[in-house]
């Protein structure tokens, strides 16, 4: 009973979280992220959030929820480029580090830049998970497991809609070349 009674609260602390729309006036403050809260570069108030980013953006970035797996625009997305944050544009991931999880989430087995996340212990649900941040916004992008390839053995499982997705510009490359070896 010592044990069942707080991962009741847990569950309900989390459904709570769930349940809390991006179209709220207003969402409590203080919770275990104000120690990100005050390093991040980007600074906006939720309102501001909520006004700039879709729905489904703002929901995950800012509310920690989690897309559908299957759903999002990115798990079976393979064109080569950056994905960058949805929130504030920081470039998070990079296309060669992107593999086939079989969730139905975007993931990769590294950041762009070992800069580009913060990464923190997420006790909900009930579950000892790491989340996965956005360093320079804040946002909440998804969560890292220890199962992934090599080399690093790690998977970033993250939610399409808190990126987006810069194409690699082969063709401009090219023809800039081109131009030099006149
Ligand atoms: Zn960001």
């Amino acid at each position: 009973m010592n044990i069942t009674i707080p991962l009741f609260i847990a569950a309900l602390l989390a459904a709570t979280t769930l349940l809390s729309s991006c179209s709220a006036q207003e969402t409590p403050s203080g919770d275990q992220t104000d120690a990100v809260a005050d390093s991040v570069k980007v600074q906006k108030s939720e309102a501001e959030w909520k006004e700039e980013l879709p729905h489904m953006a703002c929901f995950v970035l800012r509310e920690k929820g989690t897309e559908r797996a299957f759903t999002g625009e990115f798990w079976d997305h393979h064109d080569k480029g950056v994905y960058r944050c949805a929130g504030c544009g920081q470039a998070l991931f990079d296309s060669d580090h992107k593999f086939e999880s079989g969730t139905g989430w975007p993931s990769f087995f590294q950041p762009a830049e070992g800069t580009a996340v913060l990464e923190e212990e997420d006790d909900s649900w009930g579950m000892r998970r790491v989340e996965v941040l956005c360093s320079a916004c804040g946002g909440h992008l998804g969560h890292v497991f220890d199962d992934g390839p090599k080399p690093t053995g790690l998977r970033y499982c993250i939610n399409s809609a808190a990126l987006s997705f810069e194409k690699e510009d082969t063709e401009d490359k090219e023809n800039a070349q081109g131009i030099r070896c006149d």
